[in-house]
């Protein structure tokens, strides 16, 4: 049973954004595939704003460079989008792991990110893009960082007032790029682990090297030292082995020693070797 609450549909951003600002102990809602859970659960609100009517924070736009995805698209039309597909790989891989049919056909980038579950499938993928979210509110605009915006497990810097409108990532030409998930179940099961990269390279050279690791550490992260080390080597096996060993030795440093470790540490080290050594990049 969901607890009692008036249900408000919107039909622009902008009725959201005042409805927001004016409406005391309101939550946004996009698919309500996490709202809703954590409502059943208990958690209540006075008000529930639905923005599937605000078709603005709808679309896909190429803006020569990055990519602006609207915070409303559905993990569904995200893995289906052709420019997303072309330029932005990971995250279409992505979204299209993301639960079931049902729940693609949803949930949402934007509760997605705001969410903020350390398991969230869009997070690794959208820090390769070094993505940048907007958020706005009736007092103005601003952008922030996707890397900042999370800053713990169901924790971003989200102001009450505010709405998650867009997202924007780089565009990624000439890299390969892809996005590897372990769970226990497909279906419905969240991600255990995951892997995004996008790797740029020329006879056998790493020119740039983004990875993202996720579900190991409270917030997805860029193993930074890692990439910055492969950066002009070789695909030899004993460089991207190091390069694997700084990668679990950050997991541990953030993380500490976790049981579920004795599992996962093993299956990121296989996914990241053949990744890196060039068996698995698609
Ligand atoms: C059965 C099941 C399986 C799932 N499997 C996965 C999975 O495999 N991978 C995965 O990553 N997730 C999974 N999820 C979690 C969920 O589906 C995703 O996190 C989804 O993207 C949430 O989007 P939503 O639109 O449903 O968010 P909602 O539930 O509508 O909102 C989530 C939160 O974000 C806020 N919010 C939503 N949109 C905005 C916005 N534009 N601006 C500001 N705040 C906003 C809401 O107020 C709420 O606090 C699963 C959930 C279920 C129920």
């Amino acid at each position: 049973m969901l607890p009692p609450f008036s249900y408000i549909a919107v039909h622009s951003k902008q009725e959201a954004l005042t409805s927001l600002a004016s409406l005391a102990g309101a939550a946004l809602l996009a698919g309500g595939t996490d709202l809703l859970v954590r409502m059943k659960k208990g958690e209540t609100h006075r008000y529930v704003i639905d923005l599937t009517g605000a078709a603005e924070l709808s679309g896909v736009k190429d803006r020569g460079g990055t990519l602006r995805i609207g915070s409303g698209m559905t993990h569904a039309r995200i893995g289906a989008h052709p420019a997303i597909a072309k330029t932005c790989g990971g995250l279409a891989a992505a979204c299209s792991a993301v639960g079931s049919p049902q729940v693609r056909n949803m949930g949402t980038l934007g509760g997605n990110l705001v969410n903020a579950s350390p398991a969230a499938d869009s997070i690794a993928p959208l820090l390769v893009h070094n993505a940048v979210v907007t958020l706005e509110s009736i007092d103005g605009m601003r952008s922030e960082k996707l890397e900042r915006f999370i800053t713990g497990p169901y924790r971003t810097t989200i102001g009450k007032h505010e709405i998650l409108t867009s997202v924007e990532a780089d565009t990624l030409a000439g890299y390969n790029e892809g996005y590897r998930r372990v769970a226990k179940r497909a279906g419905w099961a969240i991600s255990r682990l995951s892997l995004a990269w996008a790797l740029n390279d020329a006879d056998g050279v790493f020119k740039d090297v983004r990875i993202a690791v996720g579900s190991c550490t409270p917030v997805p992260f860029r193993p930074r030292e890692a990439e910055a080390f492969l950066a002009g080597k070789g695909r030899e096996r004993p460089v991207v082995e190091e390069a694997v060993k700084m990668v679990l030795d950050e997991i541990r440093r953030i993380s500490g020693m976790r049981p579920s470790f004795a599992y996962k540490l093993p299956v990121v080290r296989d996914l990241l070797l053949s990744v890196l050594g060039g068996d698995s990049c698609s």
